[in-house]
């Protein structure tokens, strides 16, 4: 019988990862069932609690629940533990967190031809998918790394954590290589508040919403630099999930551009 995981959410019903996990398993001949799970706010543990009961074998966690996963989970990798925020839970003899935001950040990155090696780096957010990428960010050799956030403290914490620096966005100068949106403002069609020419000669500026063309996007379009969405990330932080759970590592390529074309 097929093996059930979902990904869990509030909202949820426009992602794409049960699509792009159907890919995975048809590719590598994995028997799996991968569905949706929307969870009221202040209800992730009861959800994920029935899943379990109902033999449910993994759960992708998304906006905005991947801090209540953290505390949820019994056990927790290093990346998961360095994050303090969960993205993938295998249910086995106990209750198993992991981060893969980060690694699917820096691949998608790298197979775009970006390095993050020796690059300055702006990243704006302060939630769980930017804890999930400091990390990884940081291995991956930036030279300098900065996190920015509308409630100021909250970036100060996280960056104090990794010992980065961390301010508001009106404190900024433009110096950064590569500027990475990590916030959901785009999904309101919003920006952050950037002093403006604060993307300077960026190389890319990337937005970790996908599907939409976000305002920091167009921005960044309009100031003559190049762009890019988070679907690459996306399809990338899938197939971690996927080699976590099953221990077999799908290709991404064509996965993504058969998502690109839809
Ligand atoms: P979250 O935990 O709810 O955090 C939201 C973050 O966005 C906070 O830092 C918040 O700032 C900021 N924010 C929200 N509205 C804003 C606005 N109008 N102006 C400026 N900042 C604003 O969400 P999350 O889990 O970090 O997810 C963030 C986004 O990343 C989501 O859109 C998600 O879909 C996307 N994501 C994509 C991938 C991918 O694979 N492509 C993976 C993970 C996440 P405050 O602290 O000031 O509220």
């Amino acid at each position: 019988m097929a093996e059930r995981y979902a990904v869990i959410g509030q909202p949820v019903a426009h992602s794409k990862s049960p699509w792009i996990h159907a890919q995975f398993a048809r590719a590598t001949r994995q028997d799996i069932d991968y569905g949706l799970i929307e969870a009221s706010l202040g209800g992730f543990e009861r959800a994920a609690e029935e899943f379990r009961a109902a033999g449910g074998k993994g759960l992708n966690v998304t906006l905005p629940f991947k801090e209540d996963a953290f505390r949820y989970c019994k056990a927790l990798s290093p990346r998961a533990r360095l994050a303090q925020a969960v993205n993938t839970i295998t249910f086995g003899e106990r209750i198993a967190g992991d981060n893969t935001d980060g690694v699917g950040l820096v691949r998608d990155l790298v197979n775009r031809g970006i390095t993050p090696a020796g690059s300055r780096v702006l990243l704006m957010g302060a939630g769980g998918a930017a804890q999930g990428v400091v990390g990884a960010l940081l291995e991956a050799g930036v030279a300098a790394l900065t996190i920015a956030n509308r409630t100021e403290t909250k970036a100060r914490e996280l960056a104090a954590r990794f010992g980065v620096s961390g301010s508001g966005y009106e404190a900024l100068e433009p110096r950064f290589d590569l500027v990475i949106n990590a916030t959901s403002a785009g999904l309101a069609d919003e920006s952050p508040a950037l002093p403006a020419g604060l993307l300077g000669r960026a190389k890319l500026a990337y937005d970790m919403v996908y599907g939409r063309d976000t305002p920091f996007l167009a921005a960044a379009r309009a100031a003559g630099i190049a762009t890019c969405d988070g679907i690459g990330m996306l399809v990338e932080q899938a197939a971690e999930s996927f080699f976590v759970w099953r221990g077999v590592r799908p290709e991404t390529a064509s996965v993504l551009r058969e998502l690109r074309g839809r």
